[in-house]
Formats: structure tokens, sequence, C-alpha cells
């Protein structure tokens, strides 16, 4: 389903199946979101910036008999700095990300992975949280944030905790997030000089599109140039968002030379088990998936100083 197809809501809320018992909520702190959301017997959904939430609900999607609404709670729409890196709050919208300098200049592909979601209106809405936890293979910030070792802090029943991105997404449309968890804020590190990334994404159309492949590539450099440290994640060709280890060692040691940038072509291609569909064959998404992630790196070795 595309993005306008899902667009297309009922003009009534007569309709017989909408949910008459529906709660919306704003709890006055964390610890009683948590206890709402672990008590709720039926379905429950956050509401951050509701463009995958009001959409599922006016297409009857979901039909959710509580919905939480967490976008007021301290520190939910902060960027602060921390221990050198950035702590983002889990409501901050993309718009909001997209014109913070620090964030920018320290992981541009994170922030062009959150920008290319939506228009101009859904960046005013959207968020990194909301794109993680609504558990979509070629949701577009999450491939960015896997390679950047962002940890999201969680609240739930038993207080805080800091878990991976990268633990968060278990398949399409699934988290591994338990009853009564949520996610306050998402954590940038602190990265060294000489280090940049890169996000890619490939789509039928200019705009308004679900990734058909992407990729995302993370790189520390030495001042001589040679890459030191690699992160390479794919999106939309697999279950899950995915990192390619193999595609990581190959890249390491290298001024990304030719035989380095094959290596990492062809461990992405082997990391890809995509599907089939009226968007892409397993063989574009697989080739496609190669070339991105052989561009990103390329861009995030320049970004990071390195010349070839
Ligand atoms: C027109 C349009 C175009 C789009 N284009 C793209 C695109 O190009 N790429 C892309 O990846 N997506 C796209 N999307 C999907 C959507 O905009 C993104 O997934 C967005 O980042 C969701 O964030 P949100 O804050 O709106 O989430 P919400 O809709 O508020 O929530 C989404 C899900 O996450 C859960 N959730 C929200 N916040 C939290 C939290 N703090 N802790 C735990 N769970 C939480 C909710 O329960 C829900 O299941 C598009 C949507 C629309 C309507």
């Amino acid at each position: 389903m595309m993005w306008y197809d899902s667009l297309r809501f009922k003009s009534t809320n007569s309709n017989p199946k909408w949910n008459p018992h529906m709660r919306y909520v704003k709890p006055d702190n964390f610890d009683i979101a948590a206890k709402l959301l672990q008590d709720e017997k039926g379905i429950s959904r956050i509401l951050s910036g509701g463009t995958d939430v009001l959409v599922q609900l006016k297409s009857e999607v979901v039909e959710p008999d509580l919905i939480v609404d967490l976008k007021h709670l301290a520190g939910m729409t902060d960027i602060i700095e921390e221990d050198g890196g950035y702590r983002i709050g889990a409501a901050v919208a993309g718009a909001v990300l997209g014109e913070h300098q620090g964030v920018k200049a320290m992981w541009p592909g994170v922030v062009e992975g959150m920008k290319l979601i939506g228009s101009t209106q859904v960046q005013g809405r959207a968020t990194m949280a909301g794109n993680l936890c609504n558990g979509s293979p070629a949701a577009d910030s999450v491939p960015a944030m896997i390679t950047a070792d962002a940890v999201a802090r969680v609240h739930g029943p038993d207080g805080p905790r800091d878990v991976a991105v990268s633990e968060i997404p278990t398949g399409p449309g699934k988290i591994s997030l338990a009853k009564g968890e949520f996610i306050t804020s998402i954590f940038l590190p602190a990265r060294p000089e000489r280090a940049s990334d890169a996000y890619l994404r490939f789509i039928p159309r200019t705009e308004m599109d679900i990734a058909v492949s992407a990729a995302a590539v993370s790189l520390e450099l030495d001042a001589a140039g040679i890459c030191t440290a690699a992160k390479v994640a794919v999106g939309a060709v697999a279950p899950t968002v995915r990192r390619v280890k193999d595609a990581e060692i190959a890249l390491i040691g290298s001024k990304l030379d030719d035989t380095a940038i094959a290596g990492l072509v062809s461990a992405v291609e082997a990391a890809c088990s995509p599907i089939t569909d009226k968007r892409g064959t397993i063989e574009f998404r697989t080739k496609t998936a190669g070339v991105l992630a052989k561009r990103a790196a390329l861009i995030a070795y320049a970004r990071a100083g390195g010349q070839k």
C-alpha cells in the first residue's frame, strides 16, 4: 500500500466499526503512563507525531482502546548535548531535528534519513521514535540510527532502561518493547574527528514513497584517510533493518579503494533477503541495496574528510 492510498480518509466516524470506548489520555508523568499502558487490557498506542497512528485509525487498520499522548512530558521535545553526543526527545519532530546544527554536523546521515520521511507537513509531526516503533523494515530513520549505535531510553513499569536501537525492531510491525514500555529519548553518541555517515534510499518516485531498498554507512578515518571503523546497515531488504558486518570488515583498513568497495557490495548483496512485490523484485532490491551502500560509503568517506 502506498502512503497516498492510506490517506483516503473517511469523512465521518459514524462507522459502526468505530471503537466507541477509545480513550485519549495525557498522563502527568512517565510512571503514570507506564501503569496505564501496562494495565490496559485492550489495544494501546502511543501518540507521538501520529503520522502512522492516525492513518491506521482512519483506514481502520487498528482500533485502539487507549491512546497515550506523551509529547507534553519533560524532555520529550528537547535536544540536549550529553557526553559529547546528543539526547533527542522521543517527540522531537523531523523538521526540528533537521534545523539542529549540532546534530546535523555530527550525524548528517541520521538527519537525512529522518528528513526523507513524508512531506513538509509530515515533517512537522513525525518522530524517530514513532518511525522505529511502527516497526516497518523500510523505516527511513532506522538504518542510520543503527549505524550510529544509537541507544533508546525506554521507560516502563520498572523505571528507565537503555536499549540499543538495533534491538528494538523484531519483524514487520513488531518491536521488542514490553507491555507498559515506551521510548522517552534517543541518544546519538559522540564521535571522533574524521568521522561521518550517510543514508540513501531508492524509491520509484521523487518523494513521498516507501523505500524499495536503502543503506546507511558510518565511518571513522585516521589522519591518513584510512578507515578505522565502519558500520553498514540496509533497509527494506529483510524483515528488519539489517547490519552487515562483512561489509564493515571489507571497508576497515582501506581508503575505500575498488577492492574494498567490491567487498562491501558483495557482502551487502549476500545479506539481503527481500520479497518481490509490485514495487520491486528480489533481484532489483538486492542489486540496488549494493549500489546504495557503495554510494553512501563514498559520501560518508568524503564527509569524514577522506580524499581519494
Ligand atoms: C504521507 C506520509 C508519508 C510518509 N512517508 C514516509 C517515508 O518516506 N518514510 C518512512 O519511513 N515513513 C513514512 N511515513 C510514516 C510515518 O510518517 C513515520 O513512520 C513517522 O516517523 C512516524 O512517527 P510518528 O511520531 O508520527 O509516530 P506515531 O504515528 O505517533 O506512532 C507510530 C507507532 O509508534 C508507536 N510509538 C510512537 N511513539 C512512541 C514512543 N515514544 N515509544 C514507543 N512507541 C511509540 C505508536 O504506538 C505507533 O505504533 C509517512 C507517513 C505519511 C502519512
